[in-house]
């Protein structure tokens, strides 16, 4: 089975400082990348919003409290000691697990049984973040379980994508996110299990197989998980343990034959990142993806885009007896894609700013 590498996702290769010893390396090893990856290196897609200074001024630190807030949770964690005091675990809660879960604010929660190709091989150096540098280490197997869970954005705020609510959204769910993994992982110290939450700034292992295999859903044309019940308006957390628990299966719903029908990712993607075209990676079907394309229109409009996200009709809230019984089923199908048209058109883009962001321009400055 294949293992990913995290050098060779698109944040480690742009994170890498252009000819130091690691971009050598890795440019050598790997040139196809390097043309690409030096064009967005070093640019923040933060700064490049198109708004005026005063709604820079007054609405981009709204994200700034995000990363030292999760850092924070994440080192709180993991200084957390294990109790030697071991609590054996009795049968069947693997149901407590994930309603604890929920409990500590997760939509939805599934458990995976952890595989050697779970783990990125090698870490790309993204963790500093959180005050670690490991770039180049090899990633080891310690635990046998993750509980994998996902956090619903907020549905308004996505509906503006590309602009800023979209990018509020987002940020904010990585945070709950991350808060949700730190008490989790605390939890399992506390009854004795070694733990690690994975958040937007650490992992171990890549989040959609993990979640698809925990049957929280299907890879969509976007390569995002798609759930039944909120689309790819998810954000995914994990906690790796020792506790070993029931463990979930992957889910089949009918969204391979979906997507071929509906393409709405694609067709409303302003980079053309997204393609139909797909690929076999170790038994999941995924579609290739142009990840630079992506990532230079999130430079250009100063945000993390997200349209992909918002176009996908089960983002948008489909009838879950539909969904239920769409699997081979094309009439529903066909029904599902003609009450998402005649409701939303192509998107359900919202144009005009929430409350939170609006404001007059010529208000006069008051201290
Ligand atoms: S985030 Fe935007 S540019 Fe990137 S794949 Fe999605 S729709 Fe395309
Ligand atoms: S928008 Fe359509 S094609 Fe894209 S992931 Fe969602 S269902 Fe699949």
């Amino acid at each position: 089975m294949k293992k990913y590498d995290e050098r060779e996702t698109l944040f480690a290769r742009v994170h890498l400082k252009k000819d130091s010893e690691e971009y050598k390396t890795f440019y050598k090893n790997n040139p196809t990348y390097k043309q690409k990856d030096d064009k967005v290196r070093g640019v923040s897609f933060r700064n490049k919003i198109k708004k005026s200074d005063k709604y820079k001024e007054l609405f981009l630190p709204l994200n700034s409290p995000n990363k030292p807030l999760i850092k924070s949770v994440f080192l709180t964690a993991k200084d957390y000691k294990v109790n030697p005091n071991r609590v054996a675990v009795p049968k069947g809660f693997s149901k407590n697990i994930k309603e604890i879960t929920k409990y500590f604010g997760a939509t939805d929660v599934g458990i995976v049984k952890l595989n050697d190709h779970h783990y990125y091989s090698h870490f790309g150096g993204l963790n500093e973040t959180v005050g670690i540098k490991n770039y180049n280490e090899e990633v080891k197997k310690v635990y046998k379980t993750a509980i994998v869970f996902t956090v619903k954005m907020d549905l308004d705020m996505m509906n503006r994508a590309p602009h800023f609510e979209e990018l509020l959204a987002t940020e904010d769910a990585y945070l709950d996110v991350a808060y949700i993994g730190a008490k989790l992982e605390m939890y399992l110290k506390e009854i004795g299990y070694k733990s690690q939450s994975q958040n937007g700034e650490y992992y171990l292992t890549p989040q959609v197989p993990l979640a698809v295999d925990a049957g929280l859903g299907e890879i969509g044309m976007a390569n995002h998980l798609v759930t039944k019940e909120f689309g790819n308006n998810v954000r995914l957390g994990s906690v790796l343990t020792t506790l070993e628990l029931d463990y979930d299966q992957p889910i089949d719903y009918g969204l391979q034959d979906f997507c071929k029908k509906c393409a709405l990712c694609l067709m409303n993607c302003p980079s053309k990142a997204i393609t139909h075209k797909t690929r076999e990676v170790n038994g999941r079907t995924w579609y290739k993806f142009d990840d630079n394309k992506c990532y230079e229109v999130w430079t250009k409009m100063g945000t993390d885009c997200g349209t992909c996200i918002q176009a996908c009709p089960f983002t948008q809230i489909i009838d879950l007896n539909l969904v239920n019984k769409m699997k081979n089923n094309e009439e529903i199908m066909d029904q599902i894609m003609k009450e998402h048209f005649e409701k939303f058109g192509r998107r359900n883009y919202i144009k005009n700013d929430l409350p939170i962001v609006s404001f007059k321009e010529d208000n006069d400055d008051r201290d």
